[in-house]
């Protein structure tokens, strides 16, 4: 039998890496995206390897449209059937309030946080519904909870990106759902991850730790979780969904 393949992008650290490594319990072949880190996107490919399952890397950069294209074709040599793909990779800028925004800076964020969720979902349905000869699949976009909160001061492009894939989510869910295939997200907030270090705040969840109705940030594997159940034939009747890790923000 052909084997399912799941495909998380930047899976090289954070919650990307903590969804492949326990998506990969799951008898799933795993396909780690990422970016610039290759020799971190290894190490989660031995970690998987070492635990019984199997995977590989294959470097994108999902800015860029040919990238997602030639990222897809190399998915398409292995033997088995892509059925799940992660939208997570995602990026943001220095933290800064609305004045200091430039057009580049915005676009840089709405190409990796939009446009490529957007090409990857194509590259994805193209291969996984009923109507091209698939089986059918699961997509969950990583959106945040910015996209309800928004971000005031800190990164309202990357807030409005997120809002953005909330409405992909709900759109491309509806598109797709008389083609078995579930599109769903999740909204993480406040988890510990480098990206707070890319925003220059390293320690910024500790600092919003007391405004947390749960009063502490959360774990990759805690957003891990829901995403994989997502996933899964456990969530067999939930498309179009979001489920919101913000320790209760
Ligand atoms: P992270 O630790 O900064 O990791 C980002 C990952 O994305 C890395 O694997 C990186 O790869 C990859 N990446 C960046 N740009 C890429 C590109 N152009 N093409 C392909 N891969 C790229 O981030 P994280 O905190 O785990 O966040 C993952 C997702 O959760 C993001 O969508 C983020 O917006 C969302 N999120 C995070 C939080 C949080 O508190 N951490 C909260 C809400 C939402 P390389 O390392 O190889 O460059």
């Amino acid at each position: 039998m052909k084997k399912n393949i799941a495909l998380i992008t930047g899976a090289s650290r954070g919650i990307g890496a903590a969804t492949a490594k326990l998506l990969a319990q799951q008898d799933l072949y795993i396909v780690v995206n990422y970016h610039k880190n290759k020799a971190a996107a290894l190490n989660i490919v031995q970690h998987i390897i070492k635990h019984g399952g199997s995977a590989e890397i294959i470097q994108a950069d999902i800015s860029q449209e040919l990238d997602i294209i030639k990222l897809f074709e190399k998915i398409d040599k292995i033997d088995g059937n892509l059925t799940k793909l992660v939208n997570n990779a995602g990026i943001l800028f220095e933290q800064s309030t609305i004045e200091d925004l430039t057009a580049s800076r915005i676009n840089k964020v709405l190409t990796t946080n939009i446009t490529g969720y957007i090409l990857c979902c194509k590259e994805a349905v193209k291969r996984m519904a009923i109507k091209y000869g698939g089986t059918g699949g699961a997509i969950v976009n990583v959106s945040s909870a910015a996209s309800r909160l928004g971000a005031p001061g800190e990164y309202i492009d990357y807030a409005a990106s997120k809002g953005a894939v909330d409405t992909l989510t709900k759109g491309l869910s509806l598109e797709v759902a008389d083609q078995n295939i579930r599109v769903n997200g999740v909204r993480p907030g406040f988890i510990f991850t480098d990206m707070h270090a890319d925003g220059g705040e390293a320690e910024r969840v500790q600092r919003l730790s007391p405004n947390i109705p749960m009063k502490r940030g959360g774990q990759p594997e805690e957003v891990a979780q829901a995403i994989v159940w997502l996933l899964s034939d456990k969530a067999s009747y939930v498309t179009g969904s979001h489920i919101d890790l913000a320790g209760g923000k």
